[in-house]
């Protein structure tokens, strides 16, 4: 199973993408991790990564299409994989479609949440997160069992930097522009499935496990 999260920041990508990554028995593949993992070890890419990251840009294809190549390349991917955050530009998806259709593979699934932006911005700002496992809570609307510790793996959570409003809304803009046209192309390729984010966590999940079906 090779499915995609489609939606803008903050629409549930991530909170879906680890249910769904258990459900199928699959690595929960994500870019922001992926660039957050090497900024913490300091790597190039990291150092790189961090400039565009902290103005609420993409960071350019040329950086980040190699790398997640190079991960879906890894033996634990063999059996499929949730990719969350990838792709957000078309030149991404077209990359990427490039890449499995020469090993005689496609994706199954492009799975997009849908939630207006005016909620976004509640979202993102109460969104914390744990730098350990990836894991996201909301202070209200998804708290974790003990405040401000992840149920997951106990580690501290901490809030990203690139949750603050204005980066928030310069984030949203950069959706609409850049990734927003996937929906379309997904819609062209016949996997798009679309779902209402709005409701609960659970309620979304169970949403995405039926259209799956
Ligand atoms: P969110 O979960 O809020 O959508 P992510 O963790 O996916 O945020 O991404 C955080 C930041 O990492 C993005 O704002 C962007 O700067 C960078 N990033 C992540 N994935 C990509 C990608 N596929 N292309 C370009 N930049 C990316
Ligand atoms: P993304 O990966 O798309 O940026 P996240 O999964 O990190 O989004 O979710 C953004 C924030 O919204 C987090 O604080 C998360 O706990 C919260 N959230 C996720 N799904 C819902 C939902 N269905 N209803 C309310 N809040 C949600
Ligand atoms: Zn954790």
């Amino acid at each position: 199973m090779k499915i995609i999260m489609l939606g803008a920041p903050g629409a549930g990508k991530g909170t879906q993408a680890i249910n769904i990554a258990k459900e199928y028995d699959i690595p929960h593949v994500s870019t922001g991790d992926i660039f957050r993992a090497n900024i913490k070890n300091g790597t190039e890419l990291g150092n790189q990564a961090k400039a565009y990251m902290d103005k609420g840009m993409l960071v350019p294809d040329e950086l980040t299409i190699g790398m997640l190549l190079s991960r879906i390349s890894e033996p634990d991917c063999e059996k499929g994989y949730v990719l969350d955050g990838f792709p957000r530009t078309i030149p991404q998806a077209e990359s990427l479609k490039k890449a499995l259709t020469e090993r005689g593979e496609a994706i199954d699934a492009a799975v997009d949440i849908e939630v207006p932006d005016e909620e976004i911005l509640v979202r993102m700002t109460g969104r914390r997160s744990c730098p350990q496992c990836g894991a996201t809570y909301h202070v209200s609307f998804n708290p974790p069992k003990a405040q401000d510790v992840c149920d997951r793996c106990g580690h501290a959570l901490t809030q990203r930097s690139d949750d603050k409003p204005e980066t928030v809304k310069e984030r949203l803009s950069v959706y609409h522009a850049q990734t927003k046209p996937l929906i379309e192309y997904y819609g062209n390729e016949g996997v798009l499935r679309q779902v209402d984010g709005t409701m609960k966590p659970d309620e979304v999940f169970s949403a995405i496990m039926e259209a799956l079906k």
